[in-house]
């Protein structure tokens, strides 16, 4: 039988200004969550780090105090430390 992936998650972590509250920490891809595309527009997430998220129809928003259903991938560090 395959062993399932465990992601380690970190509580908190603040990115591009913004507390996340659900970041998985990915040593492959690099450290990442999931967006609305409300918390998109307000926050003005760079569009090089979003990827658009519709496999999944109930995983929240991980952004703080925001409960909506995630639409986009959001990855940390794409393009800068990687
Ligand atoms: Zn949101």
């Amino acid at each position: 039988m395959r062993k399932r992936r465990v992601y380690k998650s970190k509580n908190k972590g603040e990115h591009f200004g913004v507390f996340f509250n659900d970041i998985v920490d990915d040593a492959t891809a690099g450290d990442w969550s999931q967006v609305c595309s409300s918390c998109v527009r307000k926050h003005g997430f760079p569009k090089e780090t979003l990827d658009q998220y519709d496999v999944d129809k109930d995983t929240l928003c991980g952004v703080e105090r925001c409960d909506n259903i995630a639409e986009y991938f959001i990855t940390f560090y794409r393009g800068y430390d990687l």
